[in-house]
């Protein structure tokens, strides 16, 4: 439960022994920002000082070409690397330095590229397995039976082998599984990889019922359609900086920023 002080609140979360604790954060920052990160991978400098941020509510796309460093942004923004320098935040919140799991339990997660369902384990045990691993206890029934109205396809295969699932499904699962992690900001890694058109457009209208529900998202494209019909503004990145930030209308117009991202 939230407890508005002026601008500052109090979120209650829980941890998987089942002890509170409190977050307080700034409601009048951005979801997510982050400012002048720089990431290198030993000799090779993969992020040169991206800067960018995410309003409450909002879903915005960051497009490149492959290598332009959007995967290693999102590895930084949501916890997985560390950056060499720069910082970000959520709500105002300071999270460089932190690991995957105060990340996690800040709110911000990461659906990564390629899915990553273990096939052998059934769709139901796959799902709770992204709690389990950070040590949040069983979900409740209320937030399960949000993510299966987000996501029908996933309830009615819950008993199946994750493995017998279409590309489409799995990915569902996927996002699935991170909200079960009860995220405030979804970072997500190209989620239309390999799916066709159809599928594409329930996945964008999931989305927009994740945003209605108030979750923010940071979605990660190279299909600029798909990312065009999901997202409200987008940051283009390439060899690890960025190029352009604004709407979509002002990207279309720049002809020559379509010819290098597309
Ligand atoms: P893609 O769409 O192909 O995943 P991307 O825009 O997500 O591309 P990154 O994967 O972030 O780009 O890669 C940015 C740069 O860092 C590229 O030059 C890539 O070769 C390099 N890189 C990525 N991962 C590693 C790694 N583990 N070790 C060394 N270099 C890496």
């Amino acid at each position: 439960m939230n407890s508005a002080k002026g601008s500052l609140e109090v979120a209650e979360t829980k941890s998987g022994d089942g002890r509170s604790s409190s977050i307080v954060y700034d409601s009048t920052q951005p979801a997510l920002g982050c400012t002048d990160i720089v990431f290198n991978y030993g000799v090779l400098r993969a992020l040169r000082g991206v800067s960018l941020e995410v309003g409450v509510g909002s879903s915005v796309g960051v497009v490149g070409v492959n290598g332009a460093g959007k995967s290693t942004l999102l590895g930084v923004l949501s916890g997985h690397l560390s950056a060499s320098s720069g910082g970000h935040s959520t709500f105002g919140v300071d999270l460089h330095g932190r690991g995957l799991r105060d990340h996690m339990r800040k709110g911000v997660v990461l659906v990564p590229e390629g899915r990553h369902v273990i096939g052998k384990l059934s769709v139901y045990d796959n799902l709770l397995l992204g709690r389990s691993c950070f040590g949040f206890k069983k979900p409740e029934k209320s937030l399960l039976d949000f993510v299966f109205e987000v996501f029908p396809e996933v309830y009615g295969r819950r008993d199946l082998k994750a493995g017998a699932l279409s590309g489409g499904e799995q990915q569902m699962l996927a996002i699935a599984r991170a909200l079960l992690a009860q995220p405030r900001i979804l970072l997500l890694d190209e989620p239309s990889q390999g799916l066709a058109p159809k599928v594409q457009e329930r996945l964008a209208s999931s989305f927009a019922a994740l945003l209605k529900s108030g979750v923010t998202m940071l979605i990660v494209e190279q299909n600029l359609s798909f990312a065009r019909s999901c997202t409200s503004s987008i940051y283009a990145l390439a060899q690890g900086e960025v190029r352009f930030h604004g709407d979509w209308e002002s990207f279309a117009s720049k002809a020559d920023l379509l010819e290098e991202y597309l």
